[in-house]
């Protein structure tokens, strides 16, 4: 049974890292296109003003909590979300999955050649996961056409989609019904990771809940973006009542 709490109206699954991972076999072993999304404070925020988002995360099969910032709303409130799971984590997870039951997948997204070296750089650790095909993340709506029609053909189990959060979750929210893989995640820049074009903060900052902080460091021009958290928090501390 899927246990989620509501913050500021979006679910979160009350999970850890290794139950997330239990629950995407369940979901791939649905018949139907399963939903995996990783939101974090700037989703919330945004889904409260974005009614498409907000669809798209209460229909979706998993929500983690992939957000320092939910954990401490959490707590604050006594909601008993777990441990921050993050969508870098759960993917290793689901490509050791994939892994082992030689499972097949797609990338969709990253720059392009960005997509193809996460691809042989997986190929190489996990030689038993079938990459059945990539495509980068700059495409117009004709080629969108032509790449959904790749993706049919090819069926893989698992369809990782990294075109920037919240624009992965609506595409794969929205071409639903028309997708044929077993599981469709939105995993933004972990494909950048994967490639080796970014790299994860280290251990210090994600141990004491800090990644943000590096990637504000690495990536200064996000801090627009990220004054969301600071905005998060004073809510969250403001207010009687988060769900
Ligand atoms: N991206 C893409 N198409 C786009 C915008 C972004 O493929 O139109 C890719 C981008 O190259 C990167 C990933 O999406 O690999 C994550 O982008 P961003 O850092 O903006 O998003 P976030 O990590 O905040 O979800």
């Amino acid at each position: 049974m899927r246990k989620t709490v509501s913050i500021f109206g979006v679910p979160i699954d009350k999970i850890t890292l290794e139950e997330a991972s239990k629950r995407f076999e369940h979901i791939l072993a649905e018949e139907k296109l399963g939903i995996i999304t990783t939101p974090n404070t700037e989703i919330v925020m945004a889904a409260r003003y974005d009614k498409e988002l907000m669809e798209v995360l209460k229909r979706s099969d998993m929500n983690i909590p992939d957000g320092i910032g939910l954990i401490y709303a959490s707590k604050i409130h006594n909601l008993g979300l777990i441990e921050r799971v993050t969508g870098i984590d759960l993917m290793q997870k689901i490509l050791d999955y994939c892994n082992n039951m030689n499972r097949s997948i797609f990338i969709l997204g990253g720059k392009p050649g960005v997509e193809e070296l996460a691809c042989k750089k997986i190929k190489e650790r996990f030689r038993h996961i079938e990459v059945k095909g990539y495509h980068h993340g700059y495409f117009n709506q004709d080629e969108e056409i032509d790449i959904i029609e790749s993706i049919n053909k090819l069926k893989p189990d698992v369809l990782f989609v990294a075109l920037g959060a919240p624009r992965q979750e609506k595409w794969i929210y929205n071409n639903r019904k028309k997708l044929k893989a077993g599981v469709a995640i939105g995993v933004g820049g972990s494909v950048d990771i994967w490639a080796g074009t970014a790299k994860r903060a280290p251990m210090i900052y994600q141990k004491l809940g800090l990644e943000w902080f590096y990637r504000l460091i690495k990536e200064p021009w996000r801090y627009k973006r990220m004054m969301v958290l600071p905005k998060f928090m004073i809510k969250v501390l403001l207010s009687k009542n988060i769900q």
